[in-house]
Formats: C-alpha cells, structure tokens, sequence
C-alpha cells in the first residue's frame, strides 16, 4: 500500500516515514523544495523507489494536495507550523487550517483509492490552562486560546498562538470531514499527542535547527546555559510527553486499526516535570560526552516529590483500547536522546 506524508522531513514525519517503511509501506512524502528531500533520499537509500519524495511548495493554495493524493491508500497530514516566534497568528493558523482543510478536500475530490485519512493535531487544541488540577480528554477543546487570539491578536501569547492555530485546524478538519463523510471511502483518525520528545533523524544541521519540542528538551537538560531554567521552573513545569518514535508507531496503527476510523485519540506517555529528565540523564551510565555539563536542577523535586502537583494531564484510554499503543519511559527516551546528542557532537 502507498501512504501519503505531508511535511515529511519535520521532526515526527521522518520517524513517521521511517516506521511505514519499515512495515513495507510504499511512501510518498511531500516537501516545500527539493532541496528539504535531500537528506531523506539519503536517509532511507535503502528503500529505493518505496520512498518517493514530491515538492508541495504552498500548502495554502487551493487545490495544493490535487495531485499528490491520487492513487495513494492512505494519507497521513503531518505539516503544519509548530513555532513560538509568529508574530501574526495568521502565520500559524493559515498553514494549520488551509493545509488540514486542503488536503481533505484534495481527497474527496481526487482521493479514490484512499480508505484513511491521518490528522496529526495536538493536545493543545485540547487542552486549557485551568485552576486545578484537570485530566483532559477527547471531548475537550482549548477555547481559551481561540479566545485569546481572538481578543489580543498579535498581543496574544505566542503558545496561545500556536494553540489555537491546532484548535482551528481540528475543528475545520471535523466540520469539513463531517459534511462529506457520506460520499467518501476513506475516514478521518485525529491524533492528539502531547509535548513530543527523543532522538532526531531529520535533518539537523546546527543545534538550533532543532525543531521546537526537541529544541525545549535540549536547552532544559543537556544546555542548561542556553536555558538558564531556575530549579523551581525545573521541578514545577511539565505536562505530557510522547517519545516521537511511539508517536511515529500510532501513525501507523491509526491506518490500520479499522475502529481508528472517525476518532480523535489522545496518544501520551505520561506527566512529567522537567526535573525527571534531568534525573533520568544524570543516572545515565557511562555519562553521555556533551559539549555542556547535564543541569542538575534540585534532584528528586519533579513528579518523585509526593507534594508535586500536575494540574494538566490526559486520559489516554482510548489510545490503549483502540490502538493498543505503548510507550517509552522517561529513563528510555532519555537515555536514546542523549545518545543521539553524543552522536552529533
Ligand atoms: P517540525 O517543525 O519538525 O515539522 C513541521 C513540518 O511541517 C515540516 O515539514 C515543515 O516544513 C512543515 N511546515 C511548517 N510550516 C509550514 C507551512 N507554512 N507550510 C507548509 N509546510 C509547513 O515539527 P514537528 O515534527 O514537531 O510537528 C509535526 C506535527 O506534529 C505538527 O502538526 C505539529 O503541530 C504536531 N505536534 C507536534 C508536537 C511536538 O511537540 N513536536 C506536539 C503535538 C503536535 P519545512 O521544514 O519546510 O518548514
């Protein structure tokens, strides 16, 4: 079967593709110039002609999806901003809506063969900043950010921006999906992943290429300079994280369990506060060889504190029942993270 990866050389898709081709998927991966398909050529030369790459150079455009989306089985729509520096909203929500509403209308209207329709969405069009402590899930939706951005626009805080340009997305790609459900073949999964950590195989030239999640991780446990976290922030902030490479595994499981049809499912490991990391990397034995010392932060003060408390946090009973997904742990991700850090020198 031949499954469709928008944005294929971010962070998740590249893992994404990596694990299609491992199951013996045909892959075909759009990217926004040729050049960005460079090193996925040379990543996965080993696949030969099961990886073809296309150049999908405005997602925005009407009909950007038209032709990459015939003759596929499946489409899983990864692309999508995730930045904190939009200074317009509009820079985050045009792509996040235009890209996720285009790619459904490309496969209604050209999309014959394809039988499943993979969103990537976000805990954070779900999740909102509330007084106590709260366990989210698939039926919540983050007005707070769509609200924010409504009433502040350029002054609303950028992670409110980023959050509500996946609000909209998701709710456009249901409105859109649920008006023409009735006269496709295919069906839309939404998956909902948390804060995305682990090891990077997309192309990372520099440090600060990093995508934004990696990037966060990065600065927090293994360059506390560039970070410059204090031990409170360390020990008190922190939601919920997936390993990319388990995020990668519910990609596909979404094609191919058939109850992942017509579902929005929330795939997260656990809570966590920075601190954890931090312990879990300087537990790491032989200690990785970095160009920085690993922070320290206040040991033992994260989720090991009886006294923490995680005011956000996710049900993810759906993601066990339906696709049966397990995850890393901390101590895993941690370890394979650093590892690929001391790899890249
Ligand atoms: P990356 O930044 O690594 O990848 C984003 C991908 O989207 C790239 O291929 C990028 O292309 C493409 N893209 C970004 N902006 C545009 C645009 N304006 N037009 C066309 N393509 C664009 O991010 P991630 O891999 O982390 O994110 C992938 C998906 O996962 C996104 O939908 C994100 O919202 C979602 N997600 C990520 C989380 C995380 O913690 N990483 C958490 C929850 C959800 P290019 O390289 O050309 O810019």
């Amino acid at each position: 079967a031949k499954i469709l990866v928008t944005g294929a050389n971010g962070f998740v898709a590249v893992w994404v593709v990596r694990t299609l081709l491992e199951r013996g998927y045909t892959v075909r991966g759009t990217v926004r110039s040729a050049d960005k398909g460079e090193h996925l050529k040379k990543l996965f030369s080993s696949y030969g002609d099961k990886l073809e790459l296309v150049v999908v150079e405005d997602i925005t455009k009407e009909g950007a999806f038209d032709e990459v989306v015939k003759g596929v089985d499946a489409i899983e729509h990864t692309a999508s901003p995730f930045h904190f520096n939009a200074e317009d909203p509009e820079e985050l929500i045009g792509p996040a809506v235009n890209g996720t509403v285009g790619i459904l209308k490309s496969a209604v209207k050209n999309g014959s063969s394809v039988k499943r329709v993979v969103v990537t969405s976000s805990c954070a069009a779900l999740l909102e900043e509330r007084d106590e402590p709260t366990v989210f899930t698939e039926k919540d939706w983050n007005e707070k950010a769509v609200a924010e951005v409504k009433e502040k626009g350029r002054e609303a805080r950028n992670v409110a921006k980023y959050r509500a340009s996946k609000v909209l997305a998701e709710k456009a790609a249901w409105e859109y999906y649920n008006q023409n459900k009735a006269s496709v073949n295919w069906e839309m999964s939404v998956l909902n992943p948390p804060f995305v950590f682990g090891p990077a195989i997309h192309e990372v030239t520099v440090p600060s290429a990093l995508n934004t999640s990696a990037q966060v991780w990065c600065n927090n446990i293994a360059h506390p300079t560039s970070s410059g976290a204090t031990n409170e922030f360390l020990a008190t902030v922190g939601q919920e994280w997936i390993d990319v490479r388990d995020l990668a595994e519910a990609h596909a499981l979404a094609l191919e369990k058939e109850a992942a049809g017509d579902e929005r499912i929330i795939v997260s490991s656990s809570v966590y506060k920075w601190q954890d990391f931090i312990d879990a990397a300087n537990k790491v034995s032989p200690p990785p060889k970095l160009s920085q010392k690993l922070a320290v932060g206040n040991p033992g003060a994260g989720s090991a504190n009886p006294n923490t408390v995680h005011m956000i946090s996710f049900d993810t009973s759906k993601a066990k029942s339906i696709l049966g997904l397990k995850y890393r742990t901390i101590d895993e991700t941690t370890r394979d993270t650093l590892a690929d850090f001391e790899a890249r020198g």
